[in-house]
């Protein structure tokens, strides 16, 4: 079987701590974070207590400065043991990298060591009830007023969206100038006039927090913006390969994971004087979904290596996402398939996984975003429709 061959052995060290968390802390409770909706913040601590947040923050900064891999190694971790929350990616792998490449150096002094601490929790504001793939249509505006900006307008399905203290908030500054008026700022979660809606219920992913947002007369000072003016869009397409790449590492891991769990499962379970795993479909279904995901998991490896190497772009990217997600979904179907009864079961958890799985196919991209990626390049700038350009 093929290694993977991008650890050296302080990553493996490091995974054994933090695998050794994540039994501790995170499987015991995670039940009752699915029920309660939302992690208690005594986890974000103990998590940045033991240096699982925010691991490439440089030491000015709070951080360790150490490589992507451990970062990489946390998010394993957590998807290893089928926890779908907290929400360590979004505020790890994407805010604190937002701040710390676009941030000045007050933004990165005020808010880096706290979220490297877990006393600062981060969120991404840029889905609209409106406006989710077609991101330039985001109607939330800020205003310039003075020294200020004034910030109304509403986001929905925010991850952390209750939990959070430090918002990247995706604005319109200009609302006629489509993509180039699109402007981020950071946005406290004590501003006056900024308030969280519902926490909202969903398929899977419950122990998760994902809010609706609202902001009426938010007023933020002008140093809070993230970047330049007008480059918002620009910033967030730059960002999205890093999160396609971390939603394929999740994929990669959970199908691994779900094999694994399904191995256990039918090479116990007893049906019809033999056990589940020795029906010939049994073997042949998880010896696919076995190789294929050794294939997953080569190709996002490699795109790994690419991403360190400052390398990896959009369409290899889309390419990780997508095949990675088709698979994730397709496996915890036939996972979940050969539990029987008991996959339907939530105490399983091939049945909190199947109800997991169906988001990687949405959220940082849709699957069709991505063919749409894939195919522009695939056929460049040889498609004449009014959609193509
Ligand atoms: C659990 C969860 C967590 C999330 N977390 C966050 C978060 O933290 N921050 C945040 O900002 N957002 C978050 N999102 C939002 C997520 O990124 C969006 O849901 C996603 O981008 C899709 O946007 P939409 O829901 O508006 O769907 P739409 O854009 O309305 O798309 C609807 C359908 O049309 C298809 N479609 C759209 N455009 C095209 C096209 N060009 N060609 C072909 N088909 C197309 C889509 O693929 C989809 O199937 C989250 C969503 C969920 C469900």
């Amino acid at each position: 079987m093929i290694e993977r061959t991008l650890f050296k052995e302080e990553h493996h060290m490091w995974r054994e701590t933090v695998r050794r968390f994540m039994e501790k802390e995170v499987v015991p409770y995670h039940a009752q974070w699915e029920h309660e909706g939302l992690v208690p913040r005594e986890l974000w601590l103990k998590a940045g207590e033991a240096g699982l947040l925010c691991c490439t923050v440089p030491e000015e900064y709070g951080g360790m400065g150490l490589d992507y891999l451990f970062d990489v190694i946390v998010f394993e971790e957590l998807w290893r043991v089928g926890a779908s929350a907290p929400g360590f990616l979004i505020h790890t792998d994407l805010v604190a990298t937002y701040i710390l490449t676009h941030g000045t150096p007050e933004q990165k002094a005020k808010w880096l060591p706290k979220m490297v601490k877990g006393e600062a929790i981060g969120s991404l504001g840029m889905t609209e009830p409106h406006a989710g793939s077609d991101l330039k249509a985001i109607r939330t505006k800020a205003v310039r007023d003075g020294d200020d900006y004034v910030i109304d307008g509403q986001k929905v399905f925010i991850s952390n969206g209750q939990m959070c203290d430090i918002l990247v908030l995706a604005t319109k500054t200009n609302s006629a100038a489509g993509a180039k008026g699109v402007t981020l700022f950071l946005v406290e979660g004590d501003r006056p006039g900024f308030r969280r809606g519902r926490n909202l219920e969903k398929l899977g992913m419950k122990g998760q927090d994902t809010s609706e947002l609202f902001f009426e007369n938010v007023r933020i000072p002008a140093s809070n913006m993230l970047g330049v003016e007008g480059g918002g869009f620009g910033v967030m397409m730059g960002k999205l390969p890093q999160e396609r790449l971390a939603q394929a590492i999740r994929s990669a891991t959970v199908v691994e994971t779900m094999i694994e769990w399904t191995v256990d499962y039918t090479a116990e379970r007893q049906a019809f004087d033999q056990t589940i795993a020795d029906f010939q479909n049994t073997q042949f279904i998880l010896a696919d979904l076995k190789a294929r995901a050794v294939a997953a998991r080569v190709f996002t490896d490699k795109c790994i290596e690419l991403f360190m190497e400052g390398k990896l772009d959009a369409v290899d990217a889309a390419m990780a996402k997508m095949v990675t997600s088709e698979l994730h979904c397709e496996a915890a179907d036939k996972c979940l398939q050969l539990f029987g009864g008991w996959g339907y079961m939530w105490e399983y958890p091939i049945c909190r996984a199947y109800a997991d799985a169906r988001i990687v196919k949405i959220a940082g991209g849709s699957i069709e975003v991505m063919k749409t990626i894939i195919s522009r390049e695939l056929f460049k700038g040889r498609l004449k429709g009014r959609k193509a350009a």
